[in-house]
């Protein structure tokens, strides 16, 4: 596995590009040469510093848009991410169906009692499916996910730098 190196995405950068997908604003602006931060305003100075990957910029040799291939890093990160999320809260999903048809079969007292029964296991898979749907999507599938989809960006922005 390569080291992860990859400066994308800074909050504004992130930012920028999902008003740009959504036609909130044109893909116009001054960017990082090696990160695409942008900058608001650009000062006086003949460089500046970028304050996200501290590359030494030259106000001359500023990006004056984020280039396509990167908008397509962004998309398949998110897409990797949400896909671990989603498949991990219907695993949640499941494991609480299993374990409250199990309970249900399992007592023989809830079993017998075919109205009370169903109460309790409409209760129990109300409470726990949202519990393990949240616990195993939201906390377990959100961090799978946002780490797959790091090594996925890592490995697409080594492919970047070799030809950029
Ligand atoms: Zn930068």
């Amino acid at each position: 596995m390569q080291e992860n190196t990859c400066p994308l995405f800074s909050k504004e950068l992130e930012k920028h590009m999902v008003e740009v997908s959504n036609g909130q604003r044109p893909n116009i602006g001054n960017f990082c040469t090696y990160c695409f931060h942008p900058f608001q305003q650009i000062n006086e100075l003949n460089e500046i510093n970028c304050e996200h990957c501290n590359t030494t910029i030259h106000d001359s040799d500023f990006i004056n848009m984020v280039p396509e291939p990167i908008f397509k890093m962004l998309k398949e990160t998110r897409k990797i991410e949400r896909h671990y999320v989603i498949s991990f809260a219907f695993f949640g999903i499941f494991l609480s169906l299993l374990s409250g048809f199990l309970m249900v079969l399992n007592i023989s007292f809830l079993y017998k009692n075919e109205i009370f029964g169903t109460i309790i296991l409409f209760t129990y898979l109300l409470i726990s499916g949202r519990l393990l749907a949240n616990y195993f999507g939201g906390f377990l599938g959100d961090q799978m996910g946002y780490n797959k989809a790091r090594q996925k960006l890592n490995e697409r922005w080594q492919e970047w730098t070799k030809i950029n």
